[in-house]
Order: C-alpha cells, then sequence, then structure tokens
C-alpha cells in the first residue's frame, strides 16, 4: 500500500524547483516522458518546459527520461536537447530505473523519479528506493487514461499532505 504514495505532489513537473530538490539533496530527477513532459499527442516542448530543463541544469542537477515508450520520439526529443535517456524501462519494474542512475555516481537517496501515474511511476520510484514526485497528468485525452485517474485519486487523496503548492 505504502508503496503508491508519492512522497511529493506538484500540479507539473515544472513547478519542481531546483531549490526543492536542493534541500532535499537530489542530484539527480529522472523524468517519466508522456503526459508528464509532454502530451501524448505533441512533439514540440512549450518553452517553460525547455526553460525550467535548463534551470535544473545550470543548479547542476543531471536529468535523464525513463520511459516506458517504444516510440521513436522519446529518443529523438533527448537527442535534440542533449537529456540522458532510458526507453522501454518497463515501469512499474525496476530495471529502467536502476539502468538510469547507475549510467551517474549519484546514491538512491540523492534520485528522485517525478512521473504522471501512479500505477507505473510512483510504483517503480518506490520499489527501487528513491523519492517518487508525483506530477498531474498534463491531459487524459482518452476514456481509458480518465478511468485510470480514477484509480490513482484514493493514493492522491491519502497523500494530499503531501502536496506541495508554490
Ligand atoms: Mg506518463
Amino acid at each position: 500500500m505504502l508503496s503508491f504514495l508519492p512522497d511529493f505532489i506538484f500540479d507539473a513537473v515544472t513547478q519542481i524547483s531546483p531549490s526543492f530538490l536542493r534541500a532535499r539533496g537530489v542530484a539527480l530527477l529522472l523524468l517519466d516522458f508522456d503526459n508528464t513532459l509532454l502530451p501524448y499527442t505533441e512533439n514540440a516542448p512549450s518553452r517553460a518546459l525547455l526553460a525550467w530543463i535548463e534551470e535544473l541544469q545550470s543548479f547542476g542537477i543531471k536529468l535523464c527520461i525513463v520511459s516506458n515508450s517504444h516510440k521513436e520520439r522519446v529518443p529523438q526529443f533527448c537527442r535534440k536537447y542533449a537529456i540522458d535517456c532510458v526507453t522501454h524501462a518497463a515501469k512499474p519494474g525496476t530495471k529502467g530505473v536502476n539502468k538510469a542512475i547507475s549510467q551517474f555516481k549519484v546514491s538512491k537517496t540523492q534520485t528522485a523519479l517525478a512521473g504522471d501515474q501512479i500505477y507505473t511511476d510512483i510504483l517503480a520510484a518506490k520499489r527501487a528506493g528513491i523519492t517518487a514526485i508525483a506530477v498531474k497528468s498534463i491531459h487524459n485525452h482518452t476514456i481509458l487514461l480518465k478511468l485510470r485517474h480514477l484509480l490513482e485519486l484514493p493514493f492522491l487523496a491519502m497523500a494530499r499532505n503531501r502536496r506541495v503548492k508554490i
């Protein structure tokens, strides 16, 4: 049960500030891709997203995308913006998360994962023993995504005191 509870909840990934991460000793931030950074239907990042990525990097926080996606758009994005990337991550398994962490000289206590799905991102982070940050999905545009979100609501409610507002 506890594995489904995020350590922190943000309204959007871009609200996770460098100072918030630094204060908690996070040196490596793993990022889900679909519906966390970009909607499923969009390949071009917003200016706000790019500015946020640059800001984190300028504070020396390492970033690595860890995505279950098999689609070319994820490595394409990572190449274009020079961000490290693990695809086919098979979250909620921990293989992809551990592979990503092993590429950096950081410990698990210095690593967090931010993602929009409780049953994949949060569960993978908790099982891997790293900080789990839930962010709101950018856009649940299909019925299946909406239904999945309904199933996530109990855990988001249980963790509501962990919401970080800016
Ligand atoms: Mg996602």
